[in-house]
This record gives C-alpha cells, sequence and structure tokens, in this order.
C-alpha cells in the first residue's frame, strides 16, 4: 500500500504522480526572505488545480519535520482538491536542524521518524508515508546530516518506507553507499535533484547501485533548462534505465508560481513531458516515468 495523509491507498490508484513537492513549508528562517513562506491553502490549492488540469493524481510532499511541514493543512489540501498527497518525516540541510538532533543517536532520531510513519505525526492519525526529504550539503555532509542519514537508514529497515534525498554532486555516491550499508534495499532509494547534473555518465554511475533518480526541479530554467532535462532522460532511458527515473517541480518559493509568471506546478506536464513526446521518447516510457516507477517504489508491502 501507499501511505497517504488521508489512508492507505493501492499502488494503482497512485496515476500520474509528482515525486518530489512542498505545499505548505517554510524555510524563510534560514533564507530570510518572504517568498519561502507557503503557508495558506488558499495560495497554494490554484496552484496545485493547475497540476492537475494537466494531469496530476498524486503528489510525495517532502517537506520534512524541520521545514514546518503541516499534515493537517495537507490532509485538507488533499480533501479540497482530491489529490493524493503523501507526506513525509526526516530532517533537511544542518541549517535547518532542530538542536536536539546534536546529542541525540541515529537510532533516537529513527525513533522520530518511525512514529511519524507508523502512528502519526504532530499529535494526529496522519501518518507519513516516505523518509525524506534527507539532505546533504552542497560539498560534503555537514553536522548532523550523515547522523540523519543513517537514521533515516533504520527507519527504512523497522518500517520499509522509501528514503528520498536532497543531495548534489559531491555526495551522491556517498549518500547512496551509506544507506545500502546500513540496509536500504536500493530499489527504496530516490536520489534527489540529480537533473541540475548534465551528465550522463554520472547518472548512470548512479543508476548501477539498482536506485532511482529524480528529475524532480522541472521549471527552474535559471539552474537547468528544460529541453537539457529532457534530452538527459532520453539518454537515460536509452541505456536501459527508464524505470528508475521519476519526475517533479520542487516549489519552495511561492515567486516560482503561476501568479508569479513562473511555471508553478506545471513544468513537468506542462513542459518537459510534451518536450519528451516531441524527442521521440514513448507513451509507455512517459508512463514509466509517472505512474509505473513511483507506483512501484513509494509502495511498502508492509503496510
Ligand atoms: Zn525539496
Amino acid at each position: 500500500m501507499i501511505r497517504s495523509v488521508y489512508g492507505d491507498i493501492k499502488k494503482e490508484d497512485l496515476g500520474v504522480t509528482m515525486c518530489h513537492e512542498h505545499f505548505i513549508v517554510d524555510l524563510s528562517i534560514v533564507r530570510k526572505d518572504d517568498e519561502s513562506k507557503i503557508e495558506t491553502i488558499e495560495e497554494v490549492v490554484p496552484e496545485i488545480k493547475k497540476m492537475m488540469d494537466l494531469g496530476a493524481q498524486s503528489a510525495i510532499e517532502v517537506t520534512t519535520n524541520d521545514m514546518y511541514r503541516d499534515v493537517k493543512k495537507l490532509k485538507e489540501i488533499s480533501e479540497i482538491t482530491k489529490l493524493n498527497i503523501v507526506a513525509a518525516t526526516g530532517f533537511y540541510l544542518s541549517e535547518y536542524h532542530p538542536d536536539w538532533l546534536t546529542n541525540a543517536t541515529a537510532e533516537e532520531i529513527a525513533d522520530v521518524m518511525v512514529k511519524d510513519l507508523t502512528e502519526g505525526i504532530d499529535g494526529t492519525d496522519i501518518k507519513a508515508g516516505v523518509i525524506g526529504e534527507i539532505a546533504s550539503s552542497k560539498d560534503s555532509f555537514v553536522g548532523q546530516e550523515k547522523k540523519v542519514l543513517i537514521a533515516s537508514a533504520i527507519a527504512h529497515t523497522k518500517t520499509g518506507a522509501a528514503v528520498t534525498t536532497h543531495t548534489g554532486k559531491f555526495t551522491a555516491i556517498e549518500t547512496i553507499e551509506t544507506l545500502i550499508n546500513n540496509g536500504v534495499t536500493p530499489d527504496k532509494i530516490v536520489i534527489g535533484h540529480q537533473d541540475l547534473i548534465d551528465d550522463t555518465d554520472y547518472h548512470l554511475n548512479i543508476l548501477k547501485y539498482g536506485v532511482n533518480i529524480g528529475f524532480d526541479t522541472c521549471g527552474k530554467v535559471s539552474y537547468q533548462l528544460d529541453e537539457t532535462r529532457a534530452k538527459n532522460i532520453i539518454k537515460i532511458i536509452e541505456a536501459g534505465y527508464g524505470d528508475h527515473v521519476m519526475l517533479s517541480n520542487d516549489i519552495s518559493r511561492r515567486t516560482y508560481f503561476t501568479t508569479y509568471g513562473k511555471f508553478g506546478y506545471t513544468a513537468v506536464l506542462g513542459r518537459v513531458v510534451p518536450m519528451l513526446k516531441e524527442y521521440g521518447c514513448s507513451q509507455e516510457n512517459i508512463k514509466k516515468l509517472l505512474v509505473d516507477n513511483p507506483a512501484r517504489i513509494f509502495n511498502n508491502d508492509r503496510w
């Protein structure tokens, strides 16, 4: 089953899925700006509806415990829009970490994640369905980030939940090897933000481990052209790894919304998928990226 904020659903019912989104999130405390705070349902629902008009049915909402995750609001959004939303448990980059992580053991951090996954979050009965987005800093693991990663592996072995990450070029292999060495099934690992790296050899080197990668910052064209994202996806599919890529938009600033003239949550279905078709990607392979891969990876036989 797949554990959504509205209860467990069959993997067949997940449908077209964005693998890495934020609907209610607040990164403004660290970023010191107001645009990194998306806190009202009224603001985000019209943006989500635009994504749903293009065919989206589900989203993995990877806002962690230290990004001001709000599962009650996520459940309300799910009720209003009928979008399936999977909530997350975990901790983000070092500068967002709560102080208690410093002296906590990996086992103690894992206990928090397991509770979120099996009992409920913040005193509710709304459960997390994924561990993430577990982060490493740009060049290396900083502060408690490595311990949190090990904790996420422990929480995976106790629950079977998938682990999804925020990872750059310099920490990807260390992230994968740490998770696998601590007992995580490779196919339950999603290495996020890999579309920011324009290097297919690098992607294939990661995919050889049997893990999955997120092309999950679609529409952020100041970092990477969507045309480059689409072309790299095709190269990965041609190399035989079409079963291990998923797509998303990763909106963490309201200024990426369509009301600000950007693509919001519509970049995957409104831009990248049409480009894939234009470049000759088959409907079957597009369905893998959007439907089959998320259903397999986020499904948990133990639920
Ligand atoms: Zn993210």
